[in-house]
């Protein structure tokens, strides 16, 4: 447990804090009970109690090694939120007791182009995420949410409304705001048409975003059994797809030049060229899956239709706060399974197994093991 008394509006800097994680020591072991020590407090520290942590599909290909060779012990979790216990002299945004939320990110050089535009996620120098990386504000690397505290300097910490489904808040740190990031940037709006490849953690947020802005929303989905819940989230189309198939979709004519935009959020690499001829004059392809290879791109498939293919990466702090406050305005939240924090591994086997509806979320606020 934290160190730092919960009502403190200072703190000691040279006072450092034990806190319990849940992490890994290995890319091949479970996760598991583990001490990690926090830094204390720089002046424009904000220290957070971590209520509830949402497990993205990342964190499992971070703690598997699948994105390169890491360092460990780690202790994953980029979604979070929870209540600040302590605030550096320095902060002005958020008090002792508000709640707060962290992403993917907790610190950026704030100087270069990108950092002053608010788009932190593409800092030239690079971004610290929130675990994995070696911490620029004290020893060691950064360890993330599946924990009991943070301490996370204030422009990377987003200011929760008062809410009473906290839990549903935690996943739009990331799987809001980079399913909103892309429908921002690229203008989706009413009346046009929208597909979302894969529907899990990722791809459900993006549903009921596109819905909400009033885009006529297509799912297209590897599992049958997810067709009921995307049509009562707003879908009007569900399409069931075979990657592995000679023809994975059933390419009709009314599917061609039809999408003004296309979110993939397939995990894997996988081949593109089903889905480019169903984008129109215009339109985008988005990839915020996969970072390997998207197979089947040729150029006329591109030049056909004028039709982009872009990637996506998270959101800048700013478009973070906006996509809490839009969904909180709006009342749209994630489907969530609430899990205790033995659950994870568990959980991350239904994540892999695509059965998780729609994200798990761990209670982190509530002790240990229970
Ligand atoms: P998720 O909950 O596992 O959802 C992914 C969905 O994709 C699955 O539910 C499944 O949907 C489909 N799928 C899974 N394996 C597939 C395969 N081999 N071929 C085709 N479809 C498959 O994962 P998530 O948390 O939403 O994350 C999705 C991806 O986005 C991950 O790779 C994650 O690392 C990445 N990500 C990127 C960013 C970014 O900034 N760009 C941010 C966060 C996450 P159906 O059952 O409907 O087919
Ligand atoms: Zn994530």
């Amino acid at each position: 447990m934290s160190a730092i008394p919960a009502n403190a509006t200072t703190t000691d800097p040279a006072q450092t804090a034990i806190t319990r994680g849940y992490g890994a020591h290995s890319s091949t072991g479970p996760l598991g009970p583990m001490d990690i020590t926090r830094r204390a407090l720089l002046a424009d520290d904000v220290a957070i109690d971590i209520l509830f942590c949402g497990v993205c599909h990342s964190d499992i290909h971070m703690v598997r090694g699948e994105w390169g060779n890491q360092a460990y012990p780690m202790v994953p979790g980029h979604e979070f939120v929870g209540r600040v216990s302590a605030v550096g002299a320095a902060v002005t945004r958020l008090a002792v007791g508000d709640f707060a939320g962290v992403g993917c990110m907790v610190d950026s050089c704030g100087a270069c182009e990108n950092c002053m535009a608010g788009l932190e996620q593409y800092c030239t120098t690079g971004a610290t995420l929130t675990y994995a990386s070696p911490d620029t504000r004290g020893p060691g690397q950064t360890q993330g949410g599946y924990s009991e505290r943070v301490v996370v300097r204030e422009r990377f910490v987003v200011k929760v409304p008062p809410v009473d489904d906290l839990a549903a808040i935690a996943p739009l740190l990331c799987s809001g705001v980079t399913t909103f990031s892309p429908m921002q940037h690229w203008r989706l709006g009413s009346g046009q048409r929208f597909a979302v490849i894969g529907l899990g953690g990722l791809g459900h947020m993006a549903l009921k975003l596109a819905v909400s802005r009033g885009a006529f929303a297509t799912v297209f989905t590897t599992s049958p059994a997810k067709e009921k819940d995307a049509l009562a989230m707003g879908a009007k189309d569900v399409i069931v797809w075979h990657p592995a198939a000679t023809d994975p979709i059933p390419l009709t004519h009314e599917l061609v030049n039809r999408f003004d935009l296309v979110l993939s959020t397939v995990p894997f690499p996988f081949d593109v060229s089903p889905f480019l001829p169903l984008v129109r004059q215009d339109g985008v392809f988005v990839n915020v899956g996969a970072p390997g290879a998207l197979g089947g791109v040729t150029g006329a498939g591109l030049w056909n239709q004028r039709r982009s293919l872009v990637g996506s990466c998270i959101g800048g702090m700013p478009e973070t706060q906006e996509v809490v406050d839009y969904c909180v305005a709006h009342n749209i939240r994630p489907q969530i399974e609430l899990i205790k924090p033995h659950q994870i591994n568990e959980a991350y086997a239904r994540v892999e197994n695509r059965e998780v509806r729609y994200r798990y979320v761990i209670d982190m606020g509530s002790g240990h093991g229970g």
